[in-house]
């Protein structure tokens, strides 16, 4: 069974977990440490570096340190005017849509540089289970739109990772607490990491988690509780803010200062290169703080309204990012839900292993449920040949909705038989059957003429209506099918497992090699039939007919195409079948003969 890896891929830290045992654990870098800071430096000689040591090149090297590109990830340039001037990146001027970064005279879409971060976590993972991994789980914020969604799936691509599930933060974190095994509830993820808030109300209902609302700060953070301390030291010194050089070593101090309050009751301001040190306490501390926690509770409030929800009717609330470490985090949130919010996990860890809680749910693992929040098959119909062709592919976040134009192969065709498929597989045997209905009273016409519209709708509930309609004629005809229904999670993930095995292989060669292998025990089973006694009771035609068969098919392995493959096996198929029954019917002669003596031994 392959592994399959959980990734947090984060705008300030980025992690990669694995459940083993049953347990998920996040994997360390070669250094030891969990959180790979997702920043990546170019040092124009063709090296990149990621995480801890590409952070270290932040402040002499601003332009080639790219950093925060979940900001950037499935956006186009309008959607970043606000962010851009804040960013010291040179956006490339050939961008029309997809926003890319110049870098040394090369342009990187926001996909390709997350993917830099991914590949680190890889290798991070392969270097600590000693194993080759290709799989992964990614999470994103609850309100990603599908171009970020696709973006996210994109970068994996590219880091040659097959990305199984996208799947919310939130309810990736709740996933980590277990919360799923309650089967039904309300629950809110406080999320306050670097530079973003995001407040997220689930609904969970038989196992099914459900984004009621979310709401939230793109610009608000840890980050901008390092800023206050910075204007503080830099009061202190009676600088001017304009002194752009002492910054880098000052955020490093206050950002240690910081981390270090949320254990203790006062820390150690320390910058020795600008011979500075001072005392802060909590207390003043949560003074100089109070005004940010506060700006995140406006959105909460919110979320909770647009949710329909009183804060009373919360089951759980569950604290995600590192900034909720903070203790006066905690209490206002406390507070404000009228809950002790679960901190148990490490709240920067937390939606990592429950990504990883997510893969071993793919790779078979003990717990038995599906999450629905994206469209966990592709969807589509059945066409020529037997083929299936993908009209919603997986991982779709629902509600979805696709349409495709189809026509007729025949002259004079009235009717056209919509088959609707579910799983991951070229060919129609290989699929799921879902449902079939008739589009009927065609007017006829030449092959390829009628313009069928195949309109596919999944609904927030995961229902799927597949409806066609003929435009020349308005000809309609629908049906509604639930997708997953009868299906069980363990098929359900089989299908997917048995769909990224082949993914990469070229379908042709892949059809090819499988009619060979046919081939080769169809003439293994044949040479052992003639060996077989039986072969003596077959008339000189048969057993003529055998031998041109078994030639025919010899010959006909070495087409490259698996049809006329699949033609010789047939024929070898129909000449063995007499020989087949002769066979079959003195072994099963012989084992009851079998059966008799040993019931009588038994006796
Ligand atoms: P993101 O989800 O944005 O990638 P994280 O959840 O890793 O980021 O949060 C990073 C932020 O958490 C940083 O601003 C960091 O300083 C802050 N942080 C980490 N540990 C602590 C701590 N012990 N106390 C306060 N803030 C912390
Ligand atoms: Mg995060």
């Amino acid at each position: 069974m392959p592994k399959i890896v959980g990734i947090d891929l984060g705008t300030t830290n980025s992690l990669v977990a694995i459940v083993e045992n049953g347990a998920p654990s996040v994997l360390p870098g070669p250094d030891g440490s969990k959180l790979v800071p997702s920043v990546i430096y170019f040092d124009g000689a063709g090296q990149v570096l990621v995480g801890d040591r590409a952070k270290e090149q932040m402040v002499e090297n601003p332009k080639n340190t790219i950093f925060s590109i979940k900001r950037f990830m499935g956006k186009d340039i309008q959607d970043v005017r606000e962010d851009l001037p804040l960013l010291p990146f040179e956006v490339s001027s050939e961008s029309e849509h997809v926003i890319r970064l110049k870098i040394f005279g090369r342009d990187y879409t926001p996909p390709e540089l997350s993917a830099f971060i991914l590949r680190e976590l890889k290798r991070n993972a392969e270097a600590a289970l000693g194993d080759e991994i290709k799989n992964a789980v990614i999470t994103v914020p609850a309100y990603f739109n599908d171009a970020q969604r696709q973006a996210t799936k994109d970068a994996g691509r590219i880091a040659g990772l097959d990305v199984l599930r996208i799947v919310n933060e939130p309810t990736a974190a709740s996933l980590a607490y277990g919360l799923d095994k309650r089967k039904q509830g309300t629950i809110a993820v406080y999320d306050f990491g670097g530079g973003t808030f995001d407040i997220s109300i689930l609904k969970l209902r038989e196992g099914i988690f459900e984004v009621l609302s979310t709401s939230g700060d793109t610009h608000l953070g840890g980050d901008d509780i390092d800023e206050i301390l910075i204007r503080l030291v830099l009061g202190d010194m009676g600088a001017a803010p304009s002194s752009p050089e002492r910054i880098p070593a000052i955020r490093k101090a206050v950002n240690k200062a910081k981390e270090d309050l949320s254990a203790a009751d006062s820390s150690e301001i320390i910058i020795e290169s600008l011979q500075y040190r001072r005392t802060i306490t909590r207390a003043e501390f949560n003074k100089l703080i109070e005004r940010i926690i506060e700006r995140t509770l406006k959105p909460c409030r919110q979320a909770l309204q647009d949710a329909g929800l009183n804060p009373n009717e919360l089951d759980e609330v569950v604290m995600v990012g590192g900034s909720t470490r903070i203790p006066l985090v905690r209490q206002k949130v406390q507070e404000l839900f009228g809950r002790v919010p679960h901190t148990e996990l490490n709240p920067d860890e937390v939606v990592a292993l429950g990504a990883a809680v997510q893969a071993d749910i793919l790779a078979g693992g003990q717990r038995d449920m599906l999450l629905l929040d994206v469209t966990p098959l592709s969807l589509g119909i059945e066409t020529m040949g037997g083929v299936m062709s993908k009209i919603i592919p997986r991982n779709s976040t629902i509600p979805a909705s696709a349409t495709e134009m189809f026509t007729t192969f025949i002259d004079g065709q009235t009717n056209v038989k919509i088959h609707v498929l579910q799983g991951e597989r070229e060919l129609v045997k290989d699929c799921r059957s879902l449902a079939q209905f008739d589009l009927k009273d065609i007017p006829a016409m030449p092959a390829g003429m009628p313009r069928i519209e195949v309109k596919f709708l999944i609904d927030a509930d995961g229902i799927l209506s597949v409806s066609a309609q003929e435009q020349r004629t308005g000809k309609y005809q629908s049906i509604e099918v639930k997708p997953t229904y009868g299906l069980t999670d363990e098929q359900v993930e089989q299908m997917i497992l048995e769909s990224f095995e082949y993914a990469e292989a070229d379908i042709e060669a892949r059809l090819v090699i499988e009619a060979r292998n046919e081939a080769e025990t169809v003439l293994n089973a044949t040479m052992k039939g003639i060996a077989d006694e039986q072969y003596a009771n077959l008339s000189d035609e048969e057993k003529a007919e055998i031998t041109a068969a078994s030639k025919n098919l010899r010959e006909l392995m070495k087409s490259t195409n698996h049809q006329t493959i699949r033609e010789g096996i047939e024929r070898l198929s129909n000449a063995t079948m007499h020989l087949a029954e002769l066979i079959m019917n003195t072994a099963i002669a012989k084992a009851l003969k079998d059966k008799r003596v040993r019931e009588i031994d038994n006796e």
